[in-house]
Parts: C-alpha cells; sequence; structure tokens
C-alpha cells in the first residue's frame, strides 16, 4: 500500500506561493547573503570547546556570546524556562557520547517569564491573545528557580548515561547586568 495516497486534484493557488514568499522574504535574502561566503560545509558537527548548554529560550539570551563561544563551540538546549526535561537529557547524552561534549551548564535567567507567572495566568494571557480556550495547554512554571535548578543540575548529574568525568553547573543569567553566577 502506497504510503502517500493520491491528492485531490486541486489547481494551485497562485497567491499561496507568493504568501509564503513574502512571510519569509528578509531573513531568506539575510540566509543568501550568509550562504554567500560560507565556508563551514566541511564542519563536523562536533562541539569544539566541548560545551553543552541549556538554556531558556529567552531572546535576550545569547548563549555564544555570553560564554566567549564561537559557532560550532557548544551544544545549545533551550525551551522555556532553560530547564532540564527528558529531551534536554537526551541532547546531552547525545552531546556527552558522540558529539565531544565535556562541560554541560545549565544556565536559567533572572526576569524569566516560566518563573514569574503560575500556569493559570499564562494560560489566561494565551487565552486572550488567542481568542480560544488555552486551558489544556500545559506550561512548566518554575515555582522554585533556585531549587529547579538545582534539581536540573542533579538530574544531569546523576544521570546513568552522564560519566562522572563531565563537569555540571547550575548557573543563573542575569538579563540586566549579562553576567552569570554560579549557584550549583
Ligand atoms: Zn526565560
Amino acid at each position: 500500500m502506497s504510503r502517500n495516497p493520491p491528492r485531490p486534484n486541486c489547481p494551485p493557488d497562485p497567491f499561496a506561493s507568493l504568501l509564503l514568499v513574502a512571510d519569509f522574504d528578509d531573513l531568506i535574502a539575510a540566509n543568501r547573503d550568509f550562504a554567500a561566503d560560507f565556508v563551514g560545509g566541511d564542519f563536523d558537527g562536533v562541539a569544539h570547546a566541548g560545551v553543552a548548554v541549556v538554556t531558556c529560550m529567552d531572546s535576550r539570551i545569547d548563549p555564544f556570546r555570553m560564554l566567549g563561544l564561537a559557532h560550532g563551540d557548544a551544544k545549545i538546549f533551550r525551551n522555556p524556562g532553560g530547564r532540564v526535561t527528558l529531551e534536554a537529557l537526551e541532547a546531552l547524552v547525545l552531546g556527552v557520547h558522540l558529539l565531544g561534549v565535556e562541560r554541560i551548564l545549565v544556565i536559567p535567567h533572572t526576569r524569566c517569564a516560566m518563573a514569574q507567572y503560575t500556569e493559570a495566568e499564562l494560560r489566561e494571557r494565551v487565552a486572550a491573545s488567542a481568542g480560544v480556550d488555552a486551558s489544556w495547554q500545559q506550561f512548566h512554571v518554575i515555582e522554585d528557580q533556585v531549587a529547579s535548578l538545582e534539581e536540573d543540575v542533579r538530574k544531569v548529574s546523576s544521570h546513568p548515561l552522564i560519566p562522572q568525568r563531565v563537569r555540571v553547573g547550575g548557573f543563573l543569567y542575569d538579563v540586566d547586568s549579562g553576567l552569570i553566577h554560579r549557584r550549583f
């Protein structure tokens, strides 16, 4: 049996492709500039500085620059709040065993929305923006950021597939000063 059932015979929508292009025009143009002098074609994907970072998706955080790292130096895993989730652990295990990671930094940050609001408040705000019910959407809010960081660092350092030789640190990034402060 074919995995791709035949599609209904719809005429192409001439505006659909225009919209698709226009939506991302600026970014595609920037990518063309980026690719014009691209030299990373033979890059191996290993973390060249042996570093992995778990941090928040917050756009105030530039994980490479804030640690003096360059493109290719580190594995970066980001999510709301910078939490060590199952997916983060999966990434770290791969990073350690296959991609040269020797040091892991878990870096949540000050003034993080995930630590400022309750789940009910986030659902309310999202529902107001979406105009539909959002009560079913899970948001992993952080009640105590320092306690969560300690728990996250422990999750990494006690993971059976993360060897003892790998150094694990828990830091808080101050979005106002740009400094990271080690907590664990
Ligand atoms: Zn955040």
